[in-house]
């Protein structure tokens, strides 16, 4: 887990451009943004993927959710719409394994995705 860039990017050892926080969620901008708004949220707590949440999470992502709207509703782009994606693993081309939460915005995207 001390190898995991996310949970680095947590504890502060890596920088991150942070726009939201609290005890058990971060979101920040993505390093390498694909659209105007690109945020990531996580979880604090170490988990890999979609595939490894238990049920003590369930309140934990239900929240990450919450906080995605919360934070489109900050930046503007509630109304105009904007989407929220999970990478899982290869097919999916998921990169960090640190389960994470895309919110992008400020673009129209097309469906279905590439
Ligand atoms: P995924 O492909 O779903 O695993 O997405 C990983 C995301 O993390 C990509 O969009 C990267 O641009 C982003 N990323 C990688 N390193 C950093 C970093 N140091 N700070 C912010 N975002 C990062
Ligand atoms: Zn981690």
């Amino acid at each position: 887990m001390g190898e995991c860039l996310f949970c680095r990017i947590v504890s502060g050892e890596v920088p991150s451009d942070r726009v939201y926080e609290d005890d058990e969620i971060l979101a920040f901008k993505d390093i390498n943004p694909q659209a105007p708004i690109h945020v990531l949220l996580i979880p604090k707590k170490h988990i890999p993927t979609v595939l490894d949440m238990g049920e003590e999470d369930m309140r934990l992502v239900g929240r990450l959710f919450k906080v995605a709207g919360d934070i489109a509703r900050e930046m503007g782009i509630a109304e105009s719409g904007f989407r929220l994606v999970v990478n899982c693993n290869r097919d999916a081309g998921q990169a960090v394994f640190h389960f994470h939460v895309h919110l992008l915005g400020g673009r129209g995207f097309s469906w279905p995705p590439g």
